[in-house]
């Protein structure tokens, strides 16, 4: 008997439920357009716009050199795993040890393996809206529930109240990220303080994602400086993507207790085995060459605060549109309500939501912008100003043409 082949496969229920990065989408369309000739500005990109430093490139080259070329032990290299438990204890006063550490590649899979580590279908992921766009889908994928809790400007914050207010007994797990993308908002270690207490009589675990702590323009709070008696139920995301602008090299972490720690390592040994050799020893280079490296970082900083003033100004002085000053990570925030249900520009279009305006925008200014749809926030814009501050300037000089 001969197998006919099925046409038009479909994908699995499973698969099928997720909403492709909408941030990359837009990406993936800016880049394209630019790529086509037209003189594309874009606030969608989620990554800084800096070379790697020149010191972390050689160190890669030596890796290559000494044929770091092969296969490393899932977890990633041990020396890898020292710097970062020491570093992360150094911070918290937490006596983190290299097994309670896996690397992974990019921060993205360590918040997946996380997920699939900590839910199982029907959990409840407690999750602080607006949320970066992988979070709800990869909480998805491990068979969870959704459940956002709505913070709002200008401090954007979960309050202890609203927290409380969403615990039920199905709850599992609360998702942190701070600084936060999209909103840039930076909780102080009193705030985490004050949301550990509410969580003290439950068993929820905590995923803290501090991909961007060291974009920042005030005090980062520390998840477990602030409450080290969490550690035992606490996993805690970073890497170098965003810090030492690496995000094409792929490598992050994931850091908690030794035996979920464990079981992350058993997931990752079925999915990539473990992040690029190459780049674990060029990280390993970035980490233990602190001063040198980390100066690189401050001056990264600095101009990011530059534009931050800038973009904050330009966006403020465009009316219908109020935005509120981040405290960190490379990103604002705007409401753009006042900007609705009028007509817009020189062609005098109306729009009505924040995915009508984006759309817009990118016809009209060749600006791209991400919805706040893609947040789990509508009538938000996410602007990104990792860009050169003249190509900034130029942005919010259409963006003020188009919105007229
Ligand atoms: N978390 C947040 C909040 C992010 O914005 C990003 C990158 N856009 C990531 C995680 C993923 O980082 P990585 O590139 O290291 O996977």
């Amino acid at each position: 008997m001969s197998i006919a082949p099925r046409r038009g496969l479909a994908a699995s229920a499973r698969a099928r439920q997720l909403s492709p990065s909408a941030s990359m989408a837009l990406d993936a369309k800016a880049k394209a357009l630019k790529a086509a000739g037209q003189p594309i500005i874009s606030f969608g990109v989620g990554e800084p716009d800096f070379p790697t430093p020149e010191l972390i490139k050689r160190a890669a080259e030596r890796a290559m050199a000494d044929n770091a070329t092969h296969y490393t032990t899932v977890s990633g290299d041990p020396v890898l795993r020292t710097l970062v438990a020491d570093r992360l204890a150094e911070m918290t006063g937490v006596p983190f040890k290299w097994n309670q550490v896996i690397a992974t590649s990019g921060a993205k899979e360590a918040l997946y393996i996380g997920m699939q580590v900590l839910c199982d279908p029907g959990d409840e992921v407690l999750m602080p809206a607006p949320y970066w766009v992988s979070y709800a889908e990869q909480a998805r994928l491990a068979g969870a529930t959704v459940v956002p809790i709505d913070s709002t400007p200008p401090n954007w914050k979960l309050t202890p109240d609203d927290l409380q207010r969403h615990l039920t007994p199905r709850s599992r797990l609360l998702v942190l990220c701070t600084p936060n993308n999209p909103t840039g908002a930076v909780y102080s270690d009193a705030e985490l303080a004050a949301l550990a207490e509410v969580l003290a009589e439950s068993d929820v675990a905590v995923l803290v994602d501090e991909i961007y702590a060291r974009i920042s323009y005030v005090p980062v709070g520390r998840w477990l400086r602030a409450a080290p008696h969490m550690a035992d139920r606490s996993l805690i995301v970073d890497g170098v993507s965003k810090a030492y602008a690496m995000t094409g090299w792929r490598l992050g972490w994931l850091v908690g207790p030794p035996d979920l720690i464990e079981t992350a390592s058993a997931v990752q040994s079925h999915l990539t085995s473990h992040p690029s050799s190459i780049t674990q020893r060029a990280a390993i280079f970035a980490l233990q060459n602190n001063a040198a490296v980390e100066n690189t970082v401050d001056e990264m900083v600095g101009i990011f605060r530059e534009r931050r003033d800038a973009i904050v100004a330009g966006l403020s002085s465009i009316e219908g549109v109020v935005c509120s000053e981040p405290e960190g990570a490379f990103y604002v925030f705007p409401d753009v309500r006042g900007l609705y249900g009028r007509p817009l520009g020189p062609k005098g279009r109306v729009v009505n939501s924040a995915n009508e305006l984006s759309a817009y925008l990118l016809e009209e200014a060749l600006v791209v912008t991400v919805p706040g749809e893609a947040f789990g926030m509508p009538d938000f814009v996410r602007f990104s100003y990792a860009l050169a501050m003249d190509q900034l300037q130029e942005g919010v000089e259409r963006l003020r043409a188009a919105l007229n």
